[in-house]
Parts: structure tokens; C-alpha cells; sequence
């Protein structure tokens, strides 16, 4: 049985991959500091056998007890509004955490996967980005903290895997979404959707020109498991290459929540990319992988879920264990 750590565990993406793993047979050992995870994402998976649930911050010293097979790092605050309101917390663990980690990885021989992600193109000058673009990033905007901590994370991984030979997967993680998207993390879609089920407007930023390119969350699961277990340690993109501009975005959603509110425009945030679409010709060629989810089957999925939500969530305006943590 392989025995796996996932960080970031009760967070979005965290919560789907320990599903992922449990399903394939294996022990999960699940580590998360619950500042913007939520454990309501891997309740269903308290008591199960396979399962040990961990309270811990990753930029802190990682102790974990036997043999680890594998180590995936998706412990971050990842959506401008959070790495905006916790900006140090975000530049640790994508460094400190990254260290601690590979640290781990390399007394237990274990592999390990780290999630990257398309901000280390920044305001891309290349379109659609491939893996051998090196971006376009602003170091001291507001973004700077998610951006160069994630590209410090590659940059310490490849180290660990030449200096040391740590077995290491990297993923460039684009735009993803599906249900346990937190509907006040400021990203567009629960944004537009939470607005759509409160009759409240839908706020494009900017002009609505910018675009995006949107991949279900059961896709990018797919994309992880296949690069964990091949032999490839360069990055590799995973992501829709379906791109579409925020403003028919916006329309998408009216049109799915049926709702008769409009649209209203506000300042577009510093930084923004204007543009933003996977070339995921190694995918394809490397792990033989593609999205199947249309964003049409997507949508109507994660629409479900967000309408099963409780009052108190759909009008909840912060995550509580912020509080603590800002300062
Ligand atoms: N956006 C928007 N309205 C919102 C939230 C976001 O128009 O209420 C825009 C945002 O400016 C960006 C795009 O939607 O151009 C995607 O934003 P998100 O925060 O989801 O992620 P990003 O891709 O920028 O990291």
C-alpha cells in the first residue's frame, strides 16, 4: 500500500486529490493548517482507515512517523484575494514549505509533486504559453508574493533534483474549478455564481477583454496522477486550452443561473494578465492526457453544488481563520 502526504489537504484542490488517492487503494496522511482549507472538504473522509487527518503549517518543520511513497505539495493560499489579505503566510509556504518538504522527501526517498501554477507567466508576452516560456512576472506588485514564491518553489525543487536526486514532478496548475471552490475566495467563478444565487450584479473588472481558460477540477486530478507516476521531471502544463474573455464568461453564467441581474464593471485588480491559455502539447505528448469535461458539463456541476450551499455560506463574507492570522 503507498502511503502518501498530501498537503493543502482540506483545501479545493488538496480535498479532491485525497479522494483521488484514497480511491486508488492508498494510506493518505493529510496536512493542512486550516487557514484557508475547510475540513467540511474532507469530513466524509474522517474515519476512514486509510485516512489520518493532520493539523500542521508546512513552513514549519515537517515531522511524519514510517515510509512515505509519495509527497504532494499543494499547501497555498491560491486566489488573489487570499494572497492579498496573507501575503507573508503565501511567500513561506511556497518557500519555506517548498524546503521543508523536499527536506522530507529526501530522508524518506519519496516523490514529490509540487503544484505550480500559470502566474509564474505573469502578464504572459507569449500566447499560448508553453513550458519553455519564462514569463513576464512583476516581482513587487501585489502578485509578486504568490508569483515568486511559486517560481522560487521550482527553482528549489530542480535544485533538490540534481543536487540531491529527489524523485520530482512539477505542474503549472491553470485556471481550475468544481465543487469545494470556496464561494468567497474572490476567484471569478464563485464570484459570478454567488452573485447570480444572491441577486446581486456580476462584477467584471476592467473591460471584460481579459481572458482565461477554465479546467473541471476531476480533469486536473486526471493530468496529477499521470504526471506522479510517469518519469518526467520538467514542468508540464495542465489546463483547458478552451479560452474565453471574463466578459462572456459573465454571460455564461447568467444564462446558467438564469438570473436577471447584469452585468457592472469595476477597476481591473494591478497586474491582471490580460490573457491566459495552456499549450499542453506535452501533456498530450508526455502523459498522453487531455481535458474531457466541457466547461458546459462543468459549470452545470459546480452550479449544483454552490446551489446546495447553506444561507449562512452564501452570505458568509470571510473565512474565519483569517482573522488570526492577519495582523
Ligand atoms: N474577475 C472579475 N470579477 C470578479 C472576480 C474576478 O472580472 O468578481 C476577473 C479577474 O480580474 C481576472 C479573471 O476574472 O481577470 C480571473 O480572476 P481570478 O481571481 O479567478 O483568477 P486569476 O486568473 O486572475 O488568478
Amino acid at each position: 500500500m503507498k502511503r502518501v502526504l498530501i498537503t493543502g489537504a482540506a483545501g479545493f484542490l488538496g480535498s479532491h486529490l485525497c479522494d483521488r488517492f484514497i480511491k486508488e487503494g492508498c494510506y493518505v496522511i493529510a496536512m493542512d493548517n486550516l487557514i484557508t482549507g475547510r475540513m467540511e472538504n474532507i469530513e466524509h473522509l474522517i474515519g476512514n482507515e486509510n485516512f489520518h487527518f493532520v493539523h500542521h503549517d508546512v513552513s514549519n518543520f515537517v515531522h511524519v512517523g514510517g515510509d512515505l511513497d509519495y509527497i504532494l505539495h499543494f499547501a497555498s493560499p491560491a486566489s488573489p484575494i487570499d494572497y492579498l489579505k496573507i501575503p507573508i503566510q503565501t511567500l513561506k509556504v511556497g518557500s519555506l514549505g517548498t524546503h521543508n518538504l523536499l527536506g522530507l522527501a529526501k530522508a524518506k526517498e519519496a516523490r514529490m509533486l509540487i503544484a505550480s501554477t500559470s502566474e509564474v507567466y505573469g502578464d504572459p508576452t507569449v500566447h499560448p504559453q508553453p513550458e519553455d516560456y519564462w514569463g513576464n512576472v512583476n516581482p513587487i506588485g501585489p502578485r509578486g508574493v504568490y508569483d515568486e514564491a511559486k517560481r522560487f518553489q521550482e527553482a528549489i525543487t530542480m535544485a533538490y533534483h540534481r543536487y540531491h536526486n529527489v524523485e520530482t514532478r512539477i505542474i503549472r496548475i491553470f485556471n481550475t474549478y468544481g465543487p469545494r471552490m470556496r464561494l468567497n475566495d474572490g476567484r471569478v467563478l464563485p464570484a459570478f455564481i454567488g452573485q447570480a444565487l444572491r441577486g446581486e450584479d456580476l462584477t467584471v473588472f476592467g473591460d471584460g477583454s481579459q481572458t482565461r481558460s477554465f479546467c473541471y477540477v476531476d480533469d486536473l486530478v486526471e493530468g496529477i496522477y499521470k504526471l506522479l507516476l510517469s518519469d518526467y521531471s520538467y514542468p508540464v502544463n495542465i489546463g483547458n486550452p478552451d479560452e474565453i474573455t471574463i466578459s462572456q464568461f459573465a454571460e455564461e453564467i447568467i444564462k446558467l443561473t438564469a438570473t436577471t441581474q447584469k452585468v457592472i464593471y469595476k477597476d481591473l485588480p494591478v497586474d491582471d494578465p490580460t490573457q491566459r491559455q495552456p499549450n499542453i502539447d506535452k501533456a498530450r505528448e508526455i502523459l498522453n492526457w487531455e481535458p474531457k469535461v466541457t466547461r458546459a458539463e462543468g459549470l452545470k456541476i459546480t452550479y449544483d453544488y454552490f446551489k446546495s450551499l447553506s444561507e449562512e455560506e452564501l452570505y458568509k463574507k470571510d473565512h474565519n481563520s483569517f482573522k488570526q492570522y492577519i495582523k
